[in-house]
């Protein structure tokens, strides 16, 4: 006879390999544990909330401890998603435990029990009925306005972020009350108010594609900037909900705009869920249950937005798929796109994946098969493409940068009455500061080589220095510390500055500058957005610029040096710096106005601008492709990079070399160890080791076994390291 399964496997939120064996909490029996509940266990000295991820038998000699608590009865990772986290552990080589924290909302990864599961709508009381036509006007009086019907408060969430705090005033003032709702699910109060526009033949060949799908599909929405991919998204989400079914739409971090979420509520009829970096934890919380319980039909998220349970997927779309915020850099290093994928394929729903500069990884999925081909290669409606031209600005003089001839536009621009956007991948006032008199520059005592030393940025005009690496900052000083002088200039220019110059010369517009630097907050963001509003005026920025809030005005876009870019070591730069391009070109002349977009460079004959300048995205996308199928990169191999740092340089180069020796002859590449490209940065010297196979199975076959040896290494818990499976960025 088979013994009872009696003990829960539960993965806890540590770096460690493995899982940990417990038995049920006291009068708990094992059977009714289900796979993806929470648990809250002792765990040396200490509680952790964990995920039960399996049952089994005690091991011979162990005597597993209680459990503590169920925080409640639901697993709150279930079925698909629980087999999706599995699954990405897996091709991570990450620690289950660590996984599956990441993918809860911070509150839910404590044990804390869910405050309460039913869920809750707001109303007027008897008082508010009265009180209400006499209130003064401002928010409290239209949150109240609002509900003389009982209002969800997942709807709240919605469609009135922010209303908590306001309605707890109503509440004190005994205004409005809080009800249990019973029905299960909605109707939500909504209503499509903005019709949507008939379709192109390009986007309604693509939309009745994505309609057609029966099951798993993966989709490359491939459209020209403006080409109207978000109506193809809208109408393919129509059709999801029209089935009864949950949408989950991904966006870039900069992308995710009040604008553009107003446009998928006025647009679809029912409440959209937003999920992003700027919400309180409460609120995230909220949406992630909201989704669970299928309450939330249209979740538009960043990054991270992609763990949501989808208990009734119909549809999943990646928006701006070649991004590069889908990345975690840090901790979990998944990638969203690649995750949306899997889930997709796991949910047995289609995923479109949209850009009008798809990722070269996706473009040869694309060509190879594996996600249809979308293409959308004009404009919708009236709108035209802008003119591009090289500016060869070698021997001219420049002012922060700025060439004549693009100062003249700029002028011209304005004048007509259009918005300018003046783009410069460098946030700060200047990248370097400079002793006139002996050489000396400032550099971060913390970051790069004694020999290259990395270069502290001018901020907060002209006072600051700041280390672009570390974050570490100091005052500019008052004279050179080698030779005392007082000629210290700032060369050459960023965003600052360019902010500054222009404000000199085209005094009486409006200058906004749009960077880390200046607009942290997404609120502050919009609110420079809105009071801009469709007035001439001049943007300046980095490649937040690229995308997000729409500007029917813009004529002019002013590319202010893509020189460093053109020369960037990394195999990826190149990419990077077309889509950029492409991306911010494409900002211009949407609607009825025609743009232009000057590109200053001293390399007018660089062939990545030649290629893009005269054939388009598709056309430097097929020379990048032939070039790195040449030399053996991604997509035709398959990375891994395992990184170790410490404030010694030795241990981080033995431990990869004992990685290395472990390998032994994998049938995989291995370069190094070495120095990172970034060899010191916040005072901690950084090594790598390379990992290549041209077949992915034969990469993670090595990854297997290396990884449990490389935890049980001593040195393992001594430095810092890392996997990171399919790098972006070899740093
Ligand atoms: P993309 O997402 O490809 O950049 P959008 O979906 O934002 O493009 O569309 C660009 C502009 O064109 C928007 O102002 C949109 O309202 C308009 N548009 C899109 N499709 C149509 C259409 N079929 N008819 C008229 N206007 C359209
Ligand atoms: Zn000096
Ligand atoms: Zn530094």
């Amino acid at each position: 006879m088979q013994a009872p399964r009696s003990v829960l496997r539960v993965a806890l939120p540590l770096p460690l390999p493995r899982t940990f064996d417990y038995l049920p909490p006291p009068g708990v029996a094992a059977a009714t544990v289900v796979a993806g509940q929470r648990i809250v266990v002792p765990f040396a000295g200490r509680e952790l909330c964990g995920i039960v991820v399996g049952h089994g038998d005690p091991e011979p000699g162990i005597e597993p401890k209680p459990a503590l608590a169920l925080p409640e009865a639901l697993p709150l990772l279930q079925g698909e998603l629980l087999a999706s986290l599995q699954w990405l552990a897996g091709y991570l080589h990450a620690p289950l435990g660590d996984v599956l924290a990441n993918a809860l909302p911070a509150v839910l990864r404590r044990g804390e029990p869910l405050a309460d599961t039913t869920r809750h709508g707001w109303r007027l009381a008897e008082a508010g009925c009265t009180a209400l036509p006499a209130m003064r006007a401002g928010r409290p009086q239209a949150l109240a306005a609002l509900l003389a019907d009982v209002r969800d408060e997942a709807w709240l969430d919605a469609e009135h972020a922010g209303w908590r705090a306001p309605m707890r005033g109503l509440r004190e003032r005994g205004l409005v009350e809080r009800v249990a709702l019973h029905q299960e699910r909605g109707p939500f109060p909504a209503a499509p108010t903005q019709p949507a526009p008939v379709l192109n033949p390009e986007q309604r060949s693509a939309a009745d594609a994505i309609r057609a799908a029966d099951g798993f599909a993966s989709f490359l929405l491939d459209g020209v900037t403006g080409s109207g991919k978000t109506e193809v998204y809208l109408d393919a989400i129509g059709d999801c909900l029209a089935r009864g079914r949950q949408a989950l739409v991904l966006v870039p971090e900069i992308g995710l705009t009040p604008q553009a979420l107003a446009r998928f509520r006025a647009r679809l009829g029912v409440p959209v869920h937003a999920l992003h970096s700027g919400l309180g934890d409460g609120e995230r919380a909220a949406t992630w249950l909201a989704a669970m319980r299928g309450q939330a039909r249209v979740i538009v998220g960043t990054r991270s937005a992609v763990f949501v349970p989808l208990p009734e997927a119909g549809l999943v779309v990646v928006d701006e798929e070649h991004d590069g915020s889908y990345k975690q850099f840090d901790g979990i290093r998944y990638h969203a796109r690649d995750f949306a994928i899997v889930r997709a394929r796991a949910l047995g729903v289609p995923v479109v994946l949209g850009s009008a500069t798809p990722a070269l990884e996706s473009l040869h999925n694309a060509q190879s098969g594996r996600h249809a081909h979308l293409r959308l290669r004009h404009r919708a409606g009236a709108a035209r493409p802008p003119a591009v031209r090289v500016l060869d600005v070698r021997k001219r003089p420049l002012q922060a940068g700025l060439s004549g001839e693009s100062l003249d536009a700029i002028r011209a621009a304005l004048q007509a009455g259009g918005q300018v956007l003046v783009f410069k991948n460098r946030r700060g006032y200047a990248p370097v500061l400079l002793c006139h008199d002996c050489g000396w520059s400032a550099h971060c005592t913390r970051c790069g080589t004694p020999e290259k030393p990395s270069a502290m940025t001018v901020h907060g005009g002209g006072r600051r220095l700041q280390c672009h690496h570390c974050g570490h900052r100091r005052a500019v000083p008052l004279a050179c510390p080698d030779c005392a002088s007082l000629g210290l200039q700032p060369q050459g220019a960023g965003t600052e500055r360019i902010e500054e110059v222009l404000q000199e010369r085209f005094a009486g517009n409006t200058v906004l500058r749009i960077d880390r630097g200046s607009s942290g907050h997404r609120d502050a963001l919009q609110k420079h957005f809105e009071a801009l509003g469709a007035q001439p005026g001049i943007l300046v920025g980095t490649q937040m610029l690229a995308k997000g809030h729409d500007l029917p005005n813009l004529t002019l876009v002013v590319v202010v040096g893509v020189d460093e870019g053109l020369f960037s070591a990394d195999f990826r730069s190149a990419e990077k710096l077309a889509q950029l391009l492409v991306q911010v070109a494409g900002r211009a002349g949407r609607a009825d106005k025609p743009g232009t977009v000057l590109v200053q460079t001293h390399h007018p004959d660089h062939p990545l601008l030649h290629t893009l300048i005269a054939g388009g995205y598709h056309a430097f996308a097929d020379a990048e492709l032939q070039q790195r199928e040449a030399a053996g990169f991604p997509p035709f191999t398959y990375l891994a990079l395992l990184r170790a740092e410490a404030k010694h340089a030795d241990p981080p180069m033995q431990f990869l070399q004992q990685a290395r020796d472990l390998l032994g002859d994998a049938g995989i590449e291995i370069s190094g160890p070495l120095p990172a490209p970034m060899p010191r940065r916040a005072g901690y010297l950084r090594t790598q080791l390379v990992l290549s196979a041209p077949e992915r199975r034969r990469l993670h076959a090595a990854l297997d076994t290396l990884l449990p040896r490389l935890h049980a290494l001593p040195a393992a818990r001594k430095l810092r390291w890392s996997l990171d499976v399919d790098p972006v960025e070899l740093y």
